[in-house]
Protein backbone atom coordinates (compact mmCIF):
# COMPACT_ATOMS: atom_id res chain seq x y z
CA UNK A 1 0.00 0.00 0.00
CA UNK A 2 1.10 3.51 -0.85
CA UNK A 3 2.78 5.08 2.03
CA UNK A 4 1.38 8.75 1.24
CA UNK A 5 -1.79 8.39 2.98
CA UNK A 6 -3.88 10.20 0.24
CA UNK A 7 -2.18 8.32 -2.63
CA UNK A 8 -3.09 5.04 0.25
CA UNK A 9 -6.76 6.28 0.14
CA UNK A 10 -7.53 6.97 -3.26
CA UNK A 11 -6.21 3.30 -3.83
CA UNK A 12 -8.53 2.04 -0.86
CA UNK A 13 -11.12 3.64 -2.49
CA UNK A 14 -9.90 2.29 -6.11
CA UNK A 15 -9.75 -1.57 -4.90
CA UNK A 16 -13.55 -0.85 -2.85
CA UNK A 17 -14.63 0.48 -6.30
CA UNK A 18 -13.63 -2.64 -8.76
CA UNK A 19 -14.35 -5.13 -5.51
CA UNK A 20 -18.58 -3.59 -5.92
CA UNK A 21 -18.61 -3.71 -9.44
CA UNK A 22 -17.53 -7.50 -9.65
CA UNK A 23 -20.04 -8.02 -6.80
CA UNK A 24 -22.62 -6.35 -9.10
CA UNK A 25 -21.48 -8.31 -12.58
CA UNK A 26 -22.37 -11.41 -10.01
CA UNK A 27 -26.02 -9.97 -9.23
CA UNK A 28 -25.55 -7.94 -6.03
CA UNK A 29 -27.63 -5.22 -5.70
CA UNK A 30 -27.76 -4.04 -2.04
CA UNK A 31 -25.67 -3.65 0.54
CA UNK A 32 -26.39 -5.51 3.81
CA UNK A 33 -24.62 -2.30 5.90
CA UNK A 34 -26.82 -1.54 8.90
CA UNK A 35 -26.16 1.37 11.25
CA UNK A 36 -27.16 1.81 15.05
CA UNK A 37 -30.75 2.47 15.19
CA UNK A 38 -30.77 6.61 15.89
CA UNK A 39 -33.72 8.46 17.85
CA UNK A 40 -35.03 6.42 20.73
CA UNK A 41 -34.57 3.12 21.98
CA UNK A 42 -36.51 0.38 19.86
CA UNK A 43 -39.78 -1.38 21.11
CA UNK A 44 -38.72 -4.92 22.82
CA UNK A 45 -38.84 -7.59 20.00
CA UNK A 46 -41.81 -9.79 20.29
CA UNK A 47 -41.58 -13.40 20.29
CA UNK A 48 -43.80 -15.15 17.44
CA UNK A 49 -46.00 -16.87 20.71
CA UNK A 50 -46.73 -13.47 21.64
CA UNK A 51 -48.02 -12.23 18.24
CA UNK A 52 -50.01 -15.17 17.95
CA UNK A 53 -51.55 -14.48 21.11
CA UNK A 54 -51.85 -10.71 20.06
CA UNK A 55 -53.90 -11.52 16.61
CA UNK A 56 -56.16 -14.33 19.09
CA UNK A 57 -59.49 -15.48 17.46
CA UNK A 58 -59.24 -12.18 15.53
CA UNK A 59 -62.25 -10.68 13.95
CA UNK A 60 -60.55 -7.23 12.71
CA UNK A 61 -61.68 -7.72 8.98
CA UNK A 62 -64.92 -9.61 7.36
CA UNK A 63 -63.01 -12.96 6.45
CA UNK A 64 -63.57 -13.75 9.99
CA UNK A 65 -67.01 -15.76 8.83
CA UNK A 66 -65.60 -17.01 6.09
CA UNK A 67 -62.68 -19.02 7.76
CA UNK A 68 -62.27 -22.18 9.41
CA UNK A 69 -58.99 -21.49 11.19
CA UNK A 70 -56.36 -18.69 11.42
CA UNK A 71 -53.24 -19.56 9.77
CA UNK A 72 -50.62 -17.87 11.02
CA UNK A 73 -46.98 -19.72 9.84
CA UNK A 74 -44.69 -22.07 10.11
CA UNK A 75 -41.19 -22.74 10.12
CA UNK A 76 -37.81 -21.95 12.31
CA UNK A 77 -38.96 -19.08 14.43
CA UNK A 78 -35.56 -17.69 14.12
CA UNK A 79 -35.28 -18.49 10.19
CA UNK A 80 -32.86 -16.56 7.91
CA UNK A 81 -34.82 -16.81 5.06
CA UNK A 82 -39.16 -16.10 5.49
CA UNK A 83 -41.20 -16.80 1.92
CA UNK A 84 -44.37 -14.78 2.40
CA UNK A 85 -47.69 -15.64 -0.16
CA UNK A 86 -50.65 -14.24 -0.83
CA UNK A 87 -53.54 -16.01 1.42
CA UNK A 88 -54.63 -19.61 2.86
CA UNK A 89 -56.85 -21.91 0.23
CA UNK A 90 -59.07 -24.56 1.10
CA UNK A 91 -56.03 -26.89 2.02
CA UNK A 92 -54.67 -24.46 4.42
CA UNK A 93 -57.77 -23.09 5.62
CA UNK A 94 -59.10 -27.14 6.65
CA UNK A 95 -55.10 -27.97 7.86
CA UNK A 96 -53.92 -24.40 9.27
CA UNK A 97 -50.71 -24.24 7.47
CA UNK A 98 -50.07 -22.33 5.13
CA UNK A 99 -48.41 -23.93 1.86
CA UNK A 100 -49.84 -27.05 2.27
CA UNK A 101 -52.04 -27.85 -1.13
CA UNK A 102 -50.70 -28.11 -4.49
CA UNK A 103 -48.89 -24.86 -5.11
CA UNK A 104 -47.73 -25.46 -1.28
CA UNK A 105 -45.79 -28.76 -2.83
CA UNK A 106 -44.36 -26.57 -5.17
CA UNK A 107 -43.19 -24.19 -3.06
CA UNK A 108 -41.50 -27.13 -0.92
CA UNK A 109 -39.81 -28.79 -3.68
CA UNK A 110 -38.36 -25.03 -4.46
CA UNK A 111 -37.58 -24.86 -1.13
CA UNK A 112 -35.82 -28.54 -1.39
CA UNK A 113 -33.65 -27.38 -4.60
CA UNK A 114 -32.29 -25.05 -2.88
CA UNK A 115 -30.80 -26.93 -0.33
CA UNK A 116 -33.01 -26.42 2.73
CA UNK A 117 -36.13 -27.97 4.33
CA UNK A 118 -39.47 -26.15 4.97
CA UNK A 119 -38.21 -26.31 8.40
CA UNK A 120 -35.03 -24.08 7.77
CA UNK A 121 -37.13 -21.28 6.69
CA UNK A 122 -40.31 -19.59 7.79
CA UNK A 123 -43.57 -19.46 5.79
CA UNK A 124 -46.67 -16.93 6.10
CA UNK A 125 -49.33 -15.07 3.96
CA UNK A 126 -49.98 -11.32 3.97
CA UNK A 127 -53.50 -12.24 5.32
CA UNK A 128 -53.91 -15.37 7.67
CA UNK A 129 -57.67 -15.77 6.72
CA UNK A 130 -58.91 -17.68 3.65
CA UNK A 131 -60.79 -15.46 1.08
CA UNK A 132 -64.34 -16.67 -0.26
CA UNK A 133 -63.06 -18.67 -3.10
CA UNK A 134 -59.83 -17.77 -2.79
CA UNK A 135 -60.08 -14.59 -4.59
CA UNK A 136 -57.19 -11.39 -3.95
CA UNK A 137 -57.02 -10.63 -0.40
CA UNK A 138 -58.77 -6.44 -0.60
CA UNK A 139 -57.33 -3.48 0.60
CA UNK A 140 -59.20 -3.54 4.24
CA UNK A 141 -58.39 -6.88 4.40
CA UNK A 142 -54.25 -6.85 3.97
CA UNK A 143 -54.83 -3.56 5.72
CA UNK A 144 -56.01 -5.06 8.89
CA UNK A 145 -53.70 -7.95 8.80
CA UNK A 146 -50.67 -5.90 7.99
CA UNK A 147 -49.54 -4.97 11.37
CA UNK A 148 -49.12 -8.81 11.98
CA UNK A 149 -47.26 -9.72 9.54
CA UNK A 150 -44.84 -7.08 10.11
CA UNK A 151 -44.69 -8.09 14.16
CA UNK A 152 -43.66 -11.86 12.88
CA UNK A 153 -40.78 -10.59 10.89
CA UNK A 154 -39.94 -8.25 13.54
CA UNK A 155 -39.76 -11.47 15.82
CA UNK A 156 -38.12 -13.65 13.49
CA UNK A 157 -35.68 -10.86 12.04
CA UNK A 158 -35.00 -12.62 8.90
CA UNK A 159 -31.61 -11.68 6.73
CA UNK A 160 -33.90 -12.16 3.46
CA UNK A 161 -37.58 -12.46 2.60
CA UNK A 162 -38.26 -13.82 -0.74
CA UNK A 163 -42.44 -12.74 -1.95
CA UNK A 164 -44.53 -15.31 -3.78
CA UNK A 165 -46.59 -13.32 -6.44
CA UNK A 166 -47.71 -9.77 -6.74
CA UNK A 167 -50.10 -9.16 -4.01
CA UNK A 168 -47.19 -10.58 -1.56
CA UNK A 169 -44.77 -8.12 -3.36
CA UNK A 170 -47.28 -5.09 -3.93
CA UNK A 171 -48.22 -5.01 -0.20
CA UNK A 172 -44.80 -5.05 1.43
CA UNK A 173 -43.10 -2.96 -1.17
CA UNK A 174 -46.31 -0.49 -1.22
CA UNK A 175 -46.47 -0.76 -5.19
CA UNK A 176 -48.62 -1.16 -7.74
CA UNK A 177 -45.82 -2.40 -10.15
CA UNK A 178 -46.33 -5.38 -11.88
CA UNK A 179 -44.97 -8.76 -10.39
CA UNK A 180 -43.33 -9.50 -14.09
CA UNK A 181 -41.89 -6.04 -13.84
CA UNK A 182 -40.52 -6.67 -9.85
CA UNK A 183 -39.29 -10.48 -9.76
CA UNK A 184 -35.57 -11.28 -9.90
CA UNK A 185 -34.46 -8.15 -8.75
CA UNK A 186 -33.45 -7.43 -4.63
CA UNK A 187 -35.07 -4.13 -2.22
CA UNK A 188 -35.46 -2.93 0.79
CA UNK A 189 -37.88 -3.86 3.10
CA UNK A 190 -37.13 -2.13 6.48
CA UNK A 191 -33.49 -2.87 6.11
CA UNK A 192 -34.11 -6.78 5.06
CA UNK A 193 -33.54 -7.04 1.41
CA UNK A 194 -36.77 -8.83 -0.60
CA UNK A 195 -36.33 -10.57 -3.53
CA UNK A 196 -40.06 -10.93 -5.56
CA UNK A 197 -40.23 -13.66 -7.25
CA UNK A 198 -43.81 -15.63 -9.41
CA UNK A 199 -45.65 -17.36 -6.92
CA UNK A 200 -46.30 -21.07 -6.89
CA UNK A 201 -49.85 -21.04 -8.21
CA UNK A 202 -48.60 -19.38 -11.34
CA UNK A 203 -45.87 -21.50 -12.31
CA UNK A 204 -48.97 -24.44 -11.84
CA UNK A 205 -50.40 -22.66 -14.86
CA UNK A 206 -47.69 -21.02 -16.32
CA UNK A 207 -45.19 -24.39 -15.94
CA UNK A 208 -42.61 -23.07 -18.38
CA UNK A 209 -42.08 -19.70 -15.89
CA UNK A 210 -40.39 -22.53 -13.83
CA UNK A 211 -37.04 -21.53 -14.92
CA UNK A 212 -37.48 -17.80 -14.17
CA UNK A 213 -38.34 -18.58 -10.34
CA UNK A 214 -35.36 -21.14 -10.45
CA UNK A 215 -32.91 -18.37 -11.61
CA UNK A 216 -34.78 -15.96 -9.34
CA UNK A 217 -34.00 -18.53 -6.33
CA UNK A 218 -30.70 -19.19 -7.23
CA UNK A 219 -29.58 -15.45 -7.10
CA UNK A 220 -31.35 -15.37 -3.72
CA UNK A 221 -28.90 -18.51 -2.76
CA UNK A 222 -25.79 -17.28 -4.20
CA UNK A 223 -26.81 -13.56 -2.31
CA UNK A 224 -27.39 -15.30 0.88
CA UNK A 225 -23.99 -17.18 0.35
CA UNK A 226 -22.44 -13.77 -0.14
CA UNK A 227 -23.99 -13.04 3.15
CA UNK A 228 -23.06 -15.77 4.74
CA UNK A 229 -26.33 -16.84 5.15
CA UNK A 230 -25.71 -20.40 4.32
N1 LIG B 1 -51.20 -19.62 -1.72
C1 LIG B 1 -50.73 -18.70 -0.86
O1 LIG B 1 -50.42 -17.58 -1.24
N2 LIG B 1 -50.62 -19.05 0.41
C2 LIG B 1 -50.91 -20.25 0.87
O2 LIG B 1 -50.76 -20.47 2.06
C3 LIG B 1 -51.38 -21.19 -0.06
C4 LIG B 1 -51.53 -20.87 -1.34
Amino acid sequence: MATDPRRALREIVGDLSAYLEAQRTLGLEFLDVRWPPAGPPQAPRPTLAQVREELGECTRCKLQGHRTQIVFGVGNPEAKLVFVGEAPGADEDAQGEPFVGRAGQLLTKIIQAMGMQREDVYICNIIKCRPPNNRTPEADEILACQPFLLKQLQAIRPRFICALGGPATQTLLKTKEPISRLRGRFFDYHGIPLLPTFHPAFLLRNPHEKKTVWEDMKLLLRTMQQAGTV
